[in-house]
């Protein structure tokens, strides 16, 4: 017999569903909290949750709601929200799979119990669940598949919890080495990606006018960072057609240095005063330069020249996706950062043994860079 369920409070309360499943009689519908980092997302998640239990009042919630507080804590642990036919349940781990089924909780959240209890058809349940479920529907199990029978003393049966524990150790060691492998390979991409950047050759054009010196550094396949601001190819093409010297530059790269320690700054400045007016057009080109962010220096502060990646390479070095479509939120930048930071972390990448320390900080200094700049870039700085 199918229930017909008022799943409305779910939508856009954060929770994103999973395809709904039919197990036999069974109806599952899964659903998972997102970004739990989120305060309001964890009360709007709460909230939806108890909506929910309002909105069906033949489904059975296996947790306690009394308590405001300790549900919203709950329910940011407990992530997983599973309507198991007429179980509601919310579990910290998402459903088992490439175990032997004969271990699952398979009538609540179908994953392995913590405390595994066996009913008297032998149906092994998480005792947690299983004590709304037996209070609510008169001791009955919630298998009822083959009719109605008890769901009997609840006793956690330690034997099973033994071997489901021993499932679940040697489930995380395999876990682990495959997410060392991940992160392996993800550092190793992260710091190929950078050690090519800073390859890159500078294209430096010097113009001598007056009485300064001017240079121009454009580098190749990068874009110009200016206080923050990723400045794309189209402003370098028309930046170069005042500077005859520069085309030849940009026809073959599309740069973006900053200069550590804001020297940047100086250089500008240098070349206001130091007679850019001489050339043609110089007092436009002037304007457009600093409009454009272009980075003109003085000859003899050169050398403290520092990477930036481009907004899209930002994105990739924090862990975000890119797409000129969507603006993430700040949240999701520093989230990203610091998740990223912690897989470069010097603990983790010597546990990998393949980095020193300088590597490290390199690694980090980039991602400093790339989340500094995301966020002037978004306008939440
Ligand atoms: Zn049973």
């Amino acid at each position: 017999m199918a229930v017909q369920l008022n799943l409305q409070a779910l939508t856009n309360s954060g929770y994103k569903a999973a395809p709904v499943v039919t197990v036999g009689q069974r109806v599952v519908h899964r659903y998972t909290l997102q970004d739990t980092r989120s305060e309001d997302q964890v009360t709007r998640g709460a909230n939806a949750v108890r909506q929910l239990i309002q909105d069906n009042q033949s489904l059975c919630p296996t947790f306690a709601m009394n308590d405001d507080i300790a549900f919203k804590q709950m329910v940011k642990k407990c992530i997983h929200l599973v309507i198991n036919q007429l179980a509601v349940c919310l579990s910290d781990k998402p459903k088992a799979t490439n175990v032997d089924p004969k271990y699952v909780d398979k009538y609540f959240s179908e994953s392995l119990p913590k405390e595994p209890v066996q009913c008297s058809q032998g149906h092994i349940l998480e005792k947690a669940y299983a004590q709304f479920w037996h209070a609510r529907f008169n001791g009955n199990c919630p298998a009822n598949a083959l009719g109605q029978h008890a769901i009997g003393q609840m006793i956690i049966d330690t034997e099973l919890q033994h071997d489901i524990n021993t499932i679940e150790q040697d489930r995380k060691e395999t876990e682990q080495k495959e997410e060392e492998n991940v992160n392996r390979a993800k550092v190793a991409s992260l710091r190929s990606e950078m050690a090519l950047s800073h390859r890159t050759k500078l294209n430096t054009t010097r113009i001598v006018c007056g009485s300064g010196k001017i240079v121009v550094k454009i580098a190749t396949e990068l874009t110009l960072k200016y206080g923050g601001k990723f400045v794309t190819a189209g402003t370098f093409k028309v930046v170069s057609k005042w500077i005859p010297g520069v085309s030849l530059a940009v026809g073959i790269s599309m740069g973006i240095y900053r200069f550590s320690q804001g020297q940047w700054v100086s250089g500008l400045v240098e070349m206001v005063s130091g007679g850019v007016a001489c050339i043609p057009g110089g007092g436009i080109l002037a304007s457009m330069a600093i409009d454009a962010g272009l980075l003109i220096y003085d000859a003899n502060n050169e050398g403290d020249v520092v990477l930036a990646p481009n907004l899209e390479q930002a994105h990739k070095f924090i862990g975000l996706d890119y797409d000129p479509n969507v603006r993430p939120t700040k949240e999701a930048i520093i989230a990203a950062y610091h998740q990223q930071s912690k897989l470069i972390h010097p603990d983790k990448l010597s546990s990998l043994g393949e980095y020193s320390q300088e590597q490290c900080s390199q690694l980090q200094q980039m991602l400093n860079d790339s989340k500094e700049a995301l966020l002037k870039h978004y306008k939440y700085t």
